[in-house]
């Protein structure tokens, strides 16, 4: 399976773009290079670029920071590639930070997964509604702000979708068309009013309706996220990028002292083009799009965000939605949710948001058009020249 996030982090006109594939229990790096390079030279592009970022970063630096140093580890993780690099001056400080995030990402997703049976998630769907399941606070907290969405969104976002989500078995071996019955009884079970969750005095205990399933897997990255920046700023770093595949979060100054630029993945093009340039700091941005995980059955894609009225990969008007704000579990929810939503619904949604930015990207008759909010208009670059850049009114 080839794993890849949705961005590219940009240094000046250098774009790091790294590609990871699973092989066996093992993860293979290669940088992205043109059609047909050997790996040989692929890994020395990826030498020439780190080498081009240390120039670019030294040529800026001022003597304070010279003992500045990057600290980056790499994990597959969540089901995807999880990213951290860190910036800064005490290397022993960075490496106990860095070793500190990778435990508390095995850690939560402990707690979050429906892959592990002895997570909180899978014994809430092992319960399937039978009985109240006492669960941790950190999952208590991520399931009371998923209903939150859920019920912002009106059931757009809708953590009660694992019925549906496991009936397709979007990115495993075993993904196909489910059996039309099963996917209406699916659709029946997923309602996220069923869930009631009781604070007791001896812990918090949650009940789902009967036969439901809780999929946490389009908000929890970006709660983890959340959780990573927190550990990080706690231990005292301050300058950070947490990629956990399509989850960003940056903190402090970029190498470049400056904003940190992030391109936003062309949702038609191959794996590692961007569209354009988010220039940030201190935010989460997030992406969402159907060109991730699918499978293809007599030419139809079929992808992984489902319409939970329909039971179907969300026939969305949208290529890809970028969300762009402080906190990333809710810059996750969102961009799920704004997919499911569409271009219309997603834009008098936004309006109502006033501290969340977002690039939405529209395929019409006339061309790609990628929609940025207003407050976006002069940190969002658009690189692609078939593309048209819009302001959202808000
Ligand atoms: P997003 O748009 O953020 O989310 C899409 C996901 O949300 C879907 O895959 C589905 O799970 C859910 N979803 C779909 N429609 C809706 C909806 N309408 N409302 C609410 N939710 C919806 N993947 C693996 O292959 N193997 C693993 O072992 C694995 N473990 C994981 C453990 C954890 C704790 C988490 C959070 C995820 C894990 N994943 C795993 C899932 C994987 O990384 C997903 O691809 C990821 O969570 C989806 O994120 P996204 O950014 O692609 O899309
Ligand atoms: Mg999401």
């Amino acid at each position: 399976m080839l794993l890849r996030s949705h961005f590219a982090i940009i240094n000046g006109n250098v774009c790091e773009t790294i590609k990871l594939k699973k092989s066996g229990g093992g993860i293979q790096k290669t940088m992205k290079a043109k059609a047909g390079t050997s790996r040989s030279i692929v890994y020395l592009t990826a030498a020439a670029v780190t080498v081009i970022l240390m120039l670019l970063y030294w040529a800026n630096s001022d003597s304070a920071s010279r003992s500045q140093q990057k600290i980056q580890r790499e994990s597959y993780r969540l089901g995807t590639i999880v990213r951290i690099t860190l910036y800064g001056d005490d290397s022993e400080r960075l490496n106990k930070a860095i070793d500190l995030s990778m435990k508390e990402i095995e850690r939560l997703e402990n707690l979050l997964s429906v892959n592990i049976p002895s997570s909180d998630v899978s014994r809430l769907n092992s319960a399937s509604g039978d009985h109240p399941v006492k669960i941790s606070e950190e999952t208590a907290f991520l399931l009371e702000k998923a209903l939150e969405w859920s019920e912002r969104t009106e059931g757009a976002f809708d953590p009660t979708i694992g019925k549906i989500v496991k009936l397709w078995g979007i990115g495993t071996e075993r993904a196909a068309l489910p059996d039309p019955e099963e996917l209406r009884e699916a659709v029946r079970l997923t309602d996220f009013r069923k869930i009631s969750i009781v604070h007791k005095e001896d812990g918090i205990f949650v009940q789902t309706g009967k036969g439901q399933r809780i999929d946490l897997g389009g908000i929890a990255k970006g709660y983890v996220t959340d959780k990573i920046k927190e550990l990080l700023i706690k231990e005292g770093v301050s300058s950070a990028l947490i990629d956990l595949g399509g989850n960003i979060a940056v903190f402090g100054d970029s190498p470049k002292m400056g904003k940190w630029k992030l391109g936003i993945q062309h949702p038609f093009r191959p794996r590692g083009e961007y569209f354009g340039i988010a220039e940030v700091s201190d935010v989460s941005v997030v992406t969402s799009g159907p060109y991730e995980r699918y499978f293809e059955s007599d030419g139809v894609r079929y992808h992984h965000i489902f319409d939970p009225a329909t039971g179907y990969p969300a026939r969305s008007d949208l290529a890809s939605v970028t969300v762009i704000g402080a906190d990333s579990t809710d810059a996750d929810a969102l961009s799920t949710a704004l997919f499911v939503m569409g271009f219309g619904k997603s834009v008098s949604f936004l309006k109502d948001l006033k501290n969340i930015d977002a690039v939405l990207v529209t395929e019409k008759p006339e061309g790609t058009i990628a929609y940025v909010t207003h407050k976006l208009s002069g940190s969002f670059i658009l690189k692609e020249s078939d593309m048209k850049k819009e302001m959202i009114s808000q």
